[in-house]
């Protein structure tokens, strides 16, 4: 925890990263708490990654966030990754210890499942099957979430077959692999949908998808933000079903970092909420 005399820096490394978020929502919470400090974009290029980690505690950094493309790589550099970031296989989140040591974590998992407990607080992962679309980076982060949240059967399907069968061996009974051909069946029963792949993005076509086999209160989810209501929200949306979209995933991943850095749990509020709104 950062001691209230103390300057506290951190910040997102990745190539580019011009366009995160993260110093808008960190920055944020540090006028809101009138701590002293400040969350700045670190532009890495990849054969920079080690020198630039192990720079931090030199340059005074209690840590930062990685993205795109760090994440991998930077399990190699640091000095510990945590169990759960192990079995994501990505760390988000790096602490400076005390002793200079880098530590590294991931929060990804647990901001998806707290963005579904926000806007679905009766929500339980237990309550039935979830289908998870896509088997990419991301979709590891959703897994190990709905996993340790107590989700009893999760069925995964991908275009790429291998990722999917590979995922469902590697985390065990829960995960059942579904061919990509048969993922609109694989809604039946469904008490939670959640997209994972990159389709419906800005840019991107839609996900194509049909619906009419995913149960009326089934949960929707698309773990894309740009744009906040992405064609299978919209469609899951005109069905009557409670959708929830990337963004609160993309603030909660930020709180446990922001606590770990300086020693307060922030809130999603309606004046964060307001401000990340106003980048889009
Ligand atoms: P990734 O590792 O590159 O995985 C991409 C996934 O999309 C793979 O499953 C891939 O399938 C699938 N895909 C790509 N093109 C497709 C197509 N034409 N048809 C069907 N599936 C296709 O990417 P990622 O890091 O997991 O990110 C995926 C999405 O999650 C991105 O939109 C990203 O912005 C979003 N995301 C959001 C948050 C948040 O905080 N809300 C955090 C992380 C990521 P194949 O295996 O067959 O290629």
């Amino acid at each position: 925890m950062a001691a209230e005399h103390r300057y506290t820096l951190a910040g997102v490394m990745g190539w580019p990263v011009a366009h995160s978020r993260s110093p808008v929502i960190h920055s944020h919470w540090i006028a809101q708490h009138r701590l002293r400090g400040a969350y700045v974009l670190l532009p890495v290029q990849p054969e920079h990654l080690h020198t630039a980690l192990r720079s931090l505690p030199v340059l005074g950094f209690a840590g930062c966030n990685l993205t795109i493309p760090h994440k991998i790589a930077a399990m190699s550099i640091v000095d510990r990754v945590d169990p759960l970031a192990r079995r994501i296989g990505a760390i988000n989140t790096i602490v400076v210890e005390a002793d200079g040591s880098l530590s590294g974590r991931n929060t990804d998992g647990f901001g998806y499942i707290q963005s579904l407990r926000d806007a679905a607080p009766r929500w339980r992962a237990d309550a039935g099957v979830a289908t998870v679309i896509g088997a990419g980076g991301a979709a590891r982060a959703v897994l190990v979430g709905l996993i340790d949240s107590g989700a009893t059967t999760i069925r995964l399907t991908n275009r790429s077959w291998a990722k999917a069968h590979d995922m469902a061996q590697e985390f065990g009974p829960t995960v059942q692999a579904v061919p990509w051909d048969e993922r609109h069946a694989a809604l039946a029963d469904a008490t939670l949908l959640v997209n994972t792949t990159n389709q419906g993005m800005h840019g991107e076509p839609p996900l194509d998808l049909r619906l009419d086999r995913l149960p009326l209160h089934a949960l929707v989810s698309d773990i894309i933000y740009v744009p906040m209501e992405t064609p299978l929200l919209a469609a899951a949306r005109l069905r009557g079903h409670t959708v929830v979209n990337g963004l609160g995933m993309l603030l909660n991943q930020a709180r446990p970092a922001f606590e770990a850095w300086f020693g307060v749990m922030p809130s999603i509020t309606p004046e964060l909420l307001a401000a990340v709104n106003a980048t889009f």
